[in-house]
């Protein structure tokens, strides 16, 4: 019983200890987000990015959501989803700073979020 959960924690850490998964997730805690979005706040290809967050949607860690064409990723409910929040302590879904809570608007980036004028929470 508790090897299991020792086990499933190992194995989520695995998961977790690499830079850039880390700080998808920590981006993630905060809000959903496409590929397009995290390509351009990681300032990584798509392709990698893409290839990342298979890793971790296999593993449970993150699902997505079809919103139109756009597909967004988001932390996974749960306790899998728990744990992940509960390991992660960067800087991306640090809520309290930034203007707009939940989504930094990347100049340049193409997806629906950044090219709307304004944030929709700040109304
Ligand atoms: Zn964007």
């Amino acid at each position: 019983m508790h090897m299991d959960t020792y086990r499933e924690q190992a194995n989520l850490l695995r998961l977790m200890g690499h830079p850039m998964r880390l700080q998808i997730l920590d981006l993630l805690r905060s809000d959903d987000e496409c590929v397009c979005h995290l390509s351009a706040v990681l300032d990584k290809p798509q392709p990698y990015v893409s290839q990342q967050l298979a890793v971790l949607r296999n593993a449970g860690l993150i699902v997505d959501r079809k919103a139109g064409t756009h597909v967004y990723y988001g932390l996974a409910n749960g306790r899998t989803g728990q744990q992940v929040r509960s390991v992660l302590r960067g800087p991306a879904g640090d809520t309290e700073q930034g203007h707009c809570p939940g989504h930094q608007q990347i100049a340049g980036c193409c997806c629906p979020r950044c090219s709307a004028e304004s944030c929709a929470r700040d109304a």
